[in-house]
C-alpha cells in the first residue's frame, strides 16, 4: 500500500533554530497485509510538541528520548483510526492513540502498545487526547499535584511563564481549581494575554516581550508567589525566582528558551539566583509526568470532567495536512498560537 511520510531531512545542530525544511515528505509503502497481534491504522491528528527539539539532536541529552534519525520516519503523539485488526482487543473504527506515533497517513502498529480513547470523554473532540485531556493536560496537573504544594485556603499566588503555551494555559487554570488564590501568566503577545485574564481566568498577564517583566511581577503579586509553574527558563525565569517567596516551590516543567542552546538539563541557574533559591529554600525538583503514569487513568478522569463541566477552557490550532507538519513545528518552537498545536492528517 502506498503511504505519505515525514522524515528527519536534516538536523538543525545543537545550537541552531529548527526550520520546516528539517522535514521531508515521502512516498513509501506498507504491507499489505497484517500479522496476529497488529492492526493497521489511519492517522487522524499528530502532535508538535518542544521536546522534539531534543529528539533532532544526534545525542537527545536524555535517555528517555531517543534521537530520531536522518532520512527515518518522525514520531511523536499520535492519534487514529483502526481499518484493520488482528489484536484481540481492538476492532475496525476504534479510535487509539500512542506516544510514538509515526509521522505517516497509514501505519502498521503492534496493537499491544496501542491505548484505546473514549471519545465521549470529551464530546468527541478527539484531537483534545493529544493535549488537555493527554499528556499535556497530564503534565499541568500531576506537575502541580507533585512539586507545587498548593493548599486551598492556603492564599497562594501561582506564576506561569510560557501561560499561553499548552501546558501553561491548563497549568494556570488548573492552579486555581486547586486552590491558589492568584494566578499570573507570563506571555509573548498582548493577544495571548488578553485571552489568559478574558477567557482563561487569570487575574493577570505580562507580555515579556514589553516593558519591564520584574516591575510588572512586583505590582501584580504583591504578596510575592508562592508557586512558579516554570515552562521556559532563562532570563524570565530568573526575574520570577528573584520574587519567590521563603518556602516557596518550582514546578520545573520545562526550559523552552534554553532549547536550541546545548546547555545540560535542567539548565544551572546563575549564581546569584542560585543563592537566592537557596536562602529561600524554594524547591526547584526535576518533574517528567512520564514518571507517574500511575496517575494516568484518574488524572484523565479529572481533566475530562473539568472538561465537560467547562471548568478547563481548551483552545487549540489544528494545522491541515501532514506536508505541513514541518512547518507546524518551527511555529510552534517560535511562540505558536494560543493553546496546543496539533496537525490533522485526515486525507
Ligand atoms: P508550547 O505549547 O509550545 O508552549 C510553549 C510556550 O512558551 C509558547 O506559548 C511560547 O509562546 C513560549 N515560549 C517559546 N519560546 C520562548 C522563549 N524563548 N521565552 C519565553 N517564552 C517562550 O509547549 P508546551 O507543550 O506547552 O510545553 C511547555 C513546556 O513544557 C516545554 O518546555 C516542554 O518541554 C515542557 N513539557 C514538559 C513535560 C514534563 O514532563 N516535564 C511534559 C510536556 C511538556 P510566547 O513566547 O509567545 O509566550
Amino acid at each position: 500500500m502506498i503511504i505519505q511520510r515525514v522524515v528527519l531531512n536534516s538536523r538543525p545542530g545543537k545550537n541552531g533554530v529548527p526550520v520546516a525544511e528539517n522535514f521531508r515528505l515521502e512516498q513509501s509503502t506498507i504491507a499489505d497485509t497484517i500479522q496476529a497481534g497488529q492492526v493497521r491504522v489511519r492517522t487522524l491528528y499528530l502532535s508538535v510538541d518542544p521536546y522534539m527539539r531534543c529528539r533532532m539532536n544526534e545525542d537527545t541529552g536524555s535517555d528517555y528520548l531517543l534521537p530520531w534519525q536522518l532520512s527515518e520516519v518522525a514520531d511523536g503523539g499520535g492519534i487514529g483510526v483502526v481499518e484493520e485488526s488482528k489484536h484481540n482487543n481492538l476492532a475496525k473504527g476504534d479510535f487509539v492513540t500512542s506516544f510514538n506515533w509515526p509521522w505517516q497517513t497509514v501505519a502498521i502498529l503492534d496493537g499491544s502498545l496501542l491505548q484505546k480513547l473514549v471519545p465521549q470523554l470529551v464530546n468527541g473532540r478527539l484531537s483534545y487526547f493529544l493535549g488537555a485531556a493527554g499528556i499535556t493536560g497530564l503534565t499541568a496537573l500531576l506537575g502541580i499535584k507533585e512539586k507545587g504544594h498548593v493548599t486551598a485556603g492556603a492564599n497562594q499566588t501561582m506564576v506561569v511563564s510560557g501561560a499561553a503555551g499548552a501546558c501553561g494555559s491548563l497549568a494556570g487554570q488548573i492552579g486555581r481549581l486547586e486552590g491558589c488564590s492568584r494566578v499570573v501568566g507570563i506571555a509573548g503577545t498582548d493577544e495571548k494575554c488578553s485571552i489568559l485574564v478574558q477567557e482563561m481566568g487569570f487575574d493577570a498577564a505580562i507580555n515579556y516581550k514589553k516593558g519591564n517583566v520584574a516591575e510588572q511581577l512586583c505590582e501584580l503579586c504583591p504578596g510575592g508567589v508562592d508557586v512558579y509553574f516554570d515552562n521556559v527558563g532563562g532570563d524570565i525565569s530568573d526575574t520570577v525566582i528573584s520574587q519567590m517567596n521563603q518556602n516557596s516551590h518550582i514546578i520545573l516543567c520545562g526550559q523552552i528558551s534554553q532549547y536550541n542552546k546545548d546547555v545540560p538539563y535542567p539548565p544551572p541557574l546563575p549564581p546569584d539566583i542560585e543563592k537566592i533559591q537557596k536562602e529561600r529554600n524554594i524547591t526547584r525538583e526535576r518533574f517528567l509526568v512520564l514518571n507517574y503514569m500511575d496517575k494516568q487513568e484518574a488524572s484523565i478522569l479529572q481533566l475530562c470532567q473539568w472538561i465537560q463541566e467547562g471548568k478547563l477552557k481548551v483552545r487549540e490550532t489544528v494545522v491541515e495536512g501532514l506536508a505541513n507538519i514541518g512547518a507546524a513545528f518551527q511555529s510552534m518552537m517560535n511562540g505558536g498560537n494560543i493553546g496546543k498545536q496539533i496537525v490533522s492528517v485526515s486525507k
